[in-house]
């Protein structure tokens, strides 16, 4: 263990946290060249980290005190904080702020709420000391081998960095998976859309489960089959390439399909419903994000289920369609639909959020480090690299033209398997509400000229008229009369 002997080459970066994320980050950290001086609360945890590291130890400086850790780095000092989110990491800079110089940087890597964020960087913006948020996905394996990484805070402390981030970060053709994003809570704001979008992938991939299971009665390898001869064409994701492998595992107690002894309740830590709350925040529909996440809160909830099963029974699906290979065409179509959707609006919310916060978030540069080491890593992002690339500043992902074309392409089959399912009784939340999100976007003429009415019979909220007169409250007398009657 590190003893304050500053002699020992410093490290380039410090790291608290070994858990399960900070050592694997640590470790690839070392991997890649870079020293590393890392610390935990538990010091255990700190032997174990270092006695298991081998041939990695010569790029590690393990610390028992706080002391020890930071005279252990290069200044100015970037120490990465990848402990439990919310309290511990206002508990655990507090504990730093005395042992910090000027210019040195605390990093949160953790799944922190982005308004913790800007208010952890306003804290210290006249310290001298600077905070970065940054968002790391990719589970452990991505921490490990490569995380696709979302960086938020100046650009300053950013170059103090970046050397050592690209160096640990996936890589996508040779193209680093981390960037700079924006100023104070950018990185984690975009890590939460991720999240979002990933609850949204994930819903459908199960929705379209649910029609191969329910509605075609496919076992479970006969599904992974079909996910597997999906993973070589358009949605080929690593989403997709798990559920194949998923569908295909025994249970090795029982030899039966892992996945059919799985109990149907999805559990969440909260970014997904951060999405959703900063989509309405924002004023953006995200309505495939939101069905997803209330998609898991009704799986949790499996006694309600099962008790109103008994009272309503299941409905009766209706009969396989006759050409089973041309539905099952139809599904994949109507997933990659749906997943247009989804995208559509998690950008969208992005690009809301950019303009309330001034971040300037760069799309086609979010979309490019989401390629590789994230959870929706896909060869669909490359396609949104491309779009965005082409009109960083378009209104919707939907209306570039290649997504344009791809929804034009895609618009039937999603209708028919919404349809089949709905009637078959189905639940098809999250593809429902793209369907219905493309249906009410692309419409010219809506229906809100009734409910501006409503709104101006009861509230005399006013309305604006489609022929310009100005003449803002229909001809209702006032509202209240209903309560005199
Ligand atoms: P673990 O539970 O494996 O580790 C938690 C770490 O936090 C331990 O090092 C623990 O130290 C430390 N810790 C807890 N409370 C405190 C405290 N009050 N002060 C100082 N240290 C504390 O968590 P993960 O590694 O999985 O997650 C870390 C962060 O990364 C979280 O924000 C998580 O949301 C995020 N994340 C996790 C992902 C995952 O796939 N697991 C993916 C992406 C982000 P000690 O040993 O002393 O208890």
């Amino acid at each position: 263990m590190q003893n304050g002997d500053t002699s020992v080459e410093q490290a380039e970066i410090g790291l608290i946290g070994l858990g399960v994320m900070g050592s694997n980050l640590a470790l690839n950290i070392a991997e890649k060249g870079n020293k590393i001086a890392v610390f935990n609360r538990t010091p255990e945890a700190t032997k174990k980290f270092y006695a298991d590291a081998s041939e990695l130890q010569g790029q590690i400086i393990p610390c028992e005190t706080i002391e020890d850790f930071v005279a252990a780095i290069r200044p100015p000092r970037p120490i990465i904080i990848m402990i439990k989110a919310g309290d511990p990491v206002d508990q655990q800079m507090e504990i730093l702020k005395p042992y910090l110089e000027n210019g040195d940087i605390m990093i949160d890597a953790g799944n922190a709420n982005f308004r913790d964020t800007i208010r952890r960087f306003d804290t210290l913006k006249d310290s001298g000391l600077t905070f970065i948020g940054m968002g790391v996905s990719g589970g452990e394996e991505g921490a490990r081998h490569g995380p696709s990484i979302m960086v938020g805070g100046t650009e300053e402390s950013w170059k103090r960095v970046e050397k050592v981030l690209t160096s640990i970060s996936a890589k996508y053709d040779n193209d680093p998976c981390v960037a700079w994003l924006g100023n104070d809570g950018a990185g984690h704001f975009v890590k939460t859309i991720h999240n979002g979008i990933e609850y949204a992938d994930m819903q459908m991939i199960a929705e379209i489960y649910g029609i191969l299971r329910d509605g075609l009665k496919l076992s479970a390898g006969e599904i992974a089959d079909v996910f597997g001869t999906w993973n070589k064409g358009r949605l080929n994701s690593y989403l997709i390439e798990i559920t194949e492998k998923v569908l295909r595992a025994a249970d090795p107690v029982t030899g039966k399909p892992m996945v059919d002894l799985i109990l149907d309740k999805a559990g969440q830590k909260g970014t997904g419903k951060w999405s959703v709350i900063e989509a309405q925040n924002m004023g953006v529909a995200a309505t495939a994000i939101e069905a997803a996440v209330a998609a898991r809160i009704l799986s949790s909830q499996k006694d309600e289920r099962e008790a109103a099963e008994k009272i309503f029974g299941v409905p009766k699906a209706l009969a396989a369609p006759a050409d089973k290979q041309a539905f099952i065409d139809d599904l994949e179509n109507a997933l990659l639909a749906a997943k247009i959707g989804a995208y559509a609006q998690g950008f969208a919310v992005m690009a809301a959020a950019s303009k309330e916060f001034n971040w300037d978030l760069p799309m086609p540069t979010i979309a490019r480090i989401w390629r590789a080491g994230c959870i929706i890593r896909s060869q669909f992002l490359d396609e949104i690299t491309s779009a965005f690339t082409k009109d960083p500043h378009v209104a919707n992902l939907i209306v570039t033209p290649a997504f344009s074309k791809m929804v034009q392409d895609t618009d039937a089959p999603l209708r028919h398997v919404v349809s089949h399912a709905i009637l078959s009784g189905l639940p098809v939340p999250a593809l429902a509400s793209a369907l219905g999100y493309f249906d009410a976007y692309r419409r010219g003429r809506g229906t809100a000229n009734l409910i501006q009415a409503q709104r101006d019979f009861f509230g005399a909220h006013g309305f604006e008229r489609t022929d310009g007169v100005d003449k803002p409250h229909g001809p209702w007398g006032s509202g209240l009369d209903i309560f005199s009657k």
